[in-house]
């Protein structure tokens, strides 16, 4: 189709350099011109962190804070959206499949999402069933399902808001690297399409359907962003939300605001402009950055708050087993414990690499309840699967401990046959190891297979497989041979 361009285009680039960050609306002073204000409340990767940390005041120190702070009231003259990967990371949120997280966000009066790769985490059946319970639409424009070459149903690529009569449109894109930042197997039927092609595509459809202020919300980097700039703006869209990369950012980058809030609510980006309607532009930009860490605490989303992290400790007080004696976090038992229970879950794999970094507390005599598991491995790593000569693992194994393998007398397998240096092996760390420019792990796979199980689930599972007590206790089952 034809291309439609914004006529506020031939304005706005004289407005926005002539904005500054934080500046004031001097330029309102006598005009009679009738203008609009908007204002956008921006997160992103907010990854199930609704719950007050030591950082932070969580969702009901968000809200808080942008009723009295911002004037929030929930009116349609705020635009609150987020640029994907609102769950997956605390527990609160994981153990509920995002179900506790949406609940928060329908609270805050959330207007939109972009998808994030860790919206796939618990396949896409269960990503329709949060949609179900989300009061707002989730938005990307360039995934693609094979099958119908459509737009899968659960995204739309765009939506246009109503904003104190303005058609506000709201487009999304989603991160390219999905396929292999999520389960791959999850988003195997979709393809995630070039950003470029998707603004040229969408833009001009959300301008023929009314819009006369486009907003790009993603979940892109903001280095991303930065490459898309110059066709965004060609599109007529001048604020752009980034994702996936946690960075705190208000920028004006040629002309086109880019915004990003960190992670996990410890704050978020207002940004607020004036549409005038008599010039058809917008004027007077004002973006800054906030850090979530005043005591305004709304009731009302703490009440949601306080009831998930209710139900998150019942859960963590589940029994998994019983030990008859401490198992230490400095020990040989523990070091093998925890190296051979991914065979558990991955039975196909060979050798199981990780750190005693990685192993924070005791196991002590008595029940052992999830909760102590989740202080054991208590990071958010995932395991990452790699193919590895036997040279390359014994180059990468260096201060870390295994299983499936032992170096004590030279390099072998559990089953006892030599390391042969030219076979590939299947090999599982962490997906922080992986990515420690230290360790050699990424210069000798660039394609890991991102499997998203959390490196602390395959213990839990293989726990209560084991199915232990008092009169068969988990030290039956431990390995006291050292392997290096
Ligand atoms: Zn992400």
């Amino acid at each position: 189709m034809t291309k439609k361009r914004l006529p506020l285009l031939i304005f706005v680039l004289m407005i926005l350099s002539a904005c500054e960050k934080n500046g004031t609306n001097s330029n309102l002073e006598g005009t009679t011109d009738s203008l609009i204000q908007i204002t956008i409340l921006y997160t992103n990767d907010e990854h199930g962190w609704f719950q007050e940390t030591s950082n932070t005041n969580g969702a009901a120190g968000l809200t808080g804070l942008w009723k009295n702070k911002e004037g929030y009231d929930g009116s349609d003259k705020f635009l609150v959206l987020s640029g994907g990967d609102m769950w997956t990371g605390a527990a609160a949120s994981t153990w509920f499949q995002g179900e506790s997280m949406v609940e928060v966000m329908n609270a805050m009066e959330y207007d939109a999402a972009a998808i994030g790769n860790h919206e796939f985490d618990f396949t896409v059946s269960v990503l329709n069933q949060r949609l179900e319970e989300m009061d707002f639409p989730l938005l990307s424009a360039n995934i693609i399902e094979k099958e119908s070459g459509e737009i899968p149903e659960f995204a739309q690529p765009y939506i246009i808001e109503n904003v104190d009569g303005i058609q506000v449109g709201i487009i999304g894109l989603s991160s390219t690297s999905t396929p292999y930042t999520t389960f791959p197997a999850y988003v195997e039927d979709y393809e995630f399409t070039s950003y470029t092609e998707a603004l040229n595509e969408y833009a001009p459809k959300a301008v023929a359907d009314g819009a006369k202020v486009l907003i790009l919300i993603s979940h892109l980097c903001v280095s991303e962003l930065k490459d898309i700039a110059d066709v965004a703006k060609s599109n007529g869209i001048y604020i752009m939300g980034a994702g996936h990369c946690h960075e705190v950012t208000a920028q004006n980058y040629n002309d086109v605001i880019i915004i990003g809030a960190g992670d996990y609510m410890e704050g978020y980006v207002k940004l607020d402009f004036y549409y005038n309607f008599t010039k058809d532009v917008l004027q007077d930009l004002n973006y800054e950055t906030v850090y979530n860490d005043d005591n305004n605490i709304d009731d009302d989303v703490k009440t949601i708050v306080d009831y998930w992290i209710e139900q998150t400790d019942a859960v963590l007080s589940e029994v998994l087993g019983y030990a008859s004696e401490d198992i230490s976090r400095f020990s040989v038992e523990m070091y093998n414990l925890v190296c051979d229970s991914w065979f558990y879950t991955f039975p196909d794999a060979d050798i199981t690499i990780t750190n005693t970094g990685g192993i924070r507390q005791d196991i002590f005599a008595g029940d052992v309840k999830l909760e102590t598991i989740v202080g054991l491995l208590p990071f958010e790593n995932t395991i990452v699967e790699l193919e590895l000569t036997g040279l390359e693992v014994k180059n990468c194994i260096d201060g870390l401990i295994y299983g499936g393998m032992t170096t004590a007398g030279g390099y072998f397998l559990s089953d006892g046959s030599p390391i042969d240096d030219r076979a590939v092996y299947t090999v599982l760390t962490t997906d922080y190891l992986y990515s420690q420019s230290s360790l050699s792990f990424a210069q000798y796979d660039h394609t890991p297979y991102y499997t998203s199980v959390h490196y602390r689930q395959p213990l839990v599972d293989w726990l209560k497989s084991l199915n232990t007590s008092s009169s068969d206790p988990l030290n039956n089952y431990l390995d006291s041979q050292s392997r290096w």
